[in-house]
């Protein structure tokens, strides 16, 4: 696994891998650890072969990728080498994006730090708060004093395709296209903030309205995509834009071979989660390929995200989340599949 003494070099794309430790319930019900990290990109997954004796049949399979986080790594460790490189291509004037991507309940919300149930009490020390803190000190640094910029947050949500604010009441928004190919989320609340606990309380607030009202429609997070944006902006009249960093918590990648599959709105929601994530492998592909045709409007989430996946100085960062029970062993599988197929 990675350590903190690991140099990082920047990337345009950077795919790493973290698993998460074997919960309470997983560690009572002698779940099996199957995954297993023994180099600083590789990833081992110890795949029953045998559906009887499982502890015999161990067939592995390796997985490379840029990093590869263990349970022992903290959420500081993981965003040193993913999101934290990312702070300064922002400064740079450049549009940078980091993903947590994995099956519901394998680490996404924890490491972004989105989690403010109460019981957690690290969502402080989670990649949304590790990266606010580094763009006010870049803000403050006298290198980038005289680009006089200011920050700026916004944070919604797309669920079934459609935007919902979260910073107003989760007002549903249009997604529009001008001749330009410029897309723009209309309405969508942008707070002017001026230091990193701002950006906590705004993170709040958000995450409040993303798990409250759980009504009929989206009722259940983890089925919607969340994304928040810290954006600098030219202290001009204009405000024009100048950078721009999207912090991806995405839906679960889990396939609609649940119990509930045969639910209507539950098979809607699974294709079109499927949609957007296939719809995001082909961007970031193209993204590293420095292609001129950028697939973005396969999905709401790829439409919002256009600007990411163009120009020179975007980068993006995806961290692909593994639960290590034998049980998840299938979506670990499709996950680790799918992260080898974005590089
Ligand atoms: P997701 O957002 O992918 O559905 P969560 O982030 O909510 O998953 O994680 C599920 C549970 O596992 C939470 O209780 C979370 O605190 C815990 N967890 C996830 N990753 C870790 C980790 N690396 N270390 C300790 N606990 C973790
Ligand atoms: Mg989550």
């Amino acid at each position: 696994p990675v350590t903190t003494t690991d140099l990082i070099e920047p990337r345009k794309i950077c795919v790493c891998v973290r698993k998460r430790p074997l919960n309470k319930q997983e560690v009572t019900k002698k779940e099996i650890d199957v995954v297993s990290v023994p180099g600083k990109g590789t990833l081992l997954v110890h795949e029953p072969k045998h559906k009887v004796d499982l502890t015999k049949y161990l067939e592995n399979q390796a997985f490379h990728f840029d990093f590869s986080f263990d349970e022992s790594a903290t959420n500081e460790l993981v965003y040193k080498f993913t999101a934290q490189p990312l702070v300064q291509s922002i400064y740079d004037g450049g549009m940078a994006t980091c993903f947590a991507y994995g099956q519901t309940g394998s680490g996404k919300t924890h490491t972004m730090g989105g989690d403010f149930t109460g019981k957690q009490q690290n969502s402080s020390k989670g990649i949304y708060a590790l990266a606010a803190r580094d763009i006010f000190t870049y803000l403050n640094h006298k290198t980038y004093t005289n680009l006089n910029l200011s920050v700026y947050v916004s944070f919604f949500e797309i669920y079934n395709g459609k935007v919902y604010d979260l910073l107003n009441k989760k007002t549903k928004l249009r997604v529009l296209e001008d001749d330009r190919q410029q897309v723009q989320v209309v309405g969508l609340e942008e707070v002017l903030v001026s230091s990193a606990e701002d950006v906590i309380k705004i993170i709040k607030i958000g995450s409040a309205c993303r798990t409250s009202g759980q009504t009929s429609a989206n009722a259940n997070s983890s089925r919607s995509h969340a994304i928040l944006q810290i954006i600098l902006r030219h202290n001009d009249r204009a405000t024009t834009l100048y950078g721009k960093f999207s912090l991806v918590d995405l839906a679960g990648n889990e396939r609609g071979t649940d119990v509930s599959s045969n639910d209507r709105s539950t098979l809607v929601e699974t294709a079109e989660i499927n949609r957007s994530l296939l719809a995001l492998k082909e961007c970031i592909r193209s993204l590293g390929k420095n292609s001129d045709h950028i697939p973005f409007r396969m999905s709401t989430l790829t439409k919002v995200l256009r600007d990411s996946f163009i120009g020179e100085k975007s980068k993006t960062c995806m961290i692909a989340m593994v639960s290590p029970g034998m049980a998840s062993c299938e979506y670990t599988m499709n996950t680790l599949r799918y992260a080898d197929r974005v590089k």
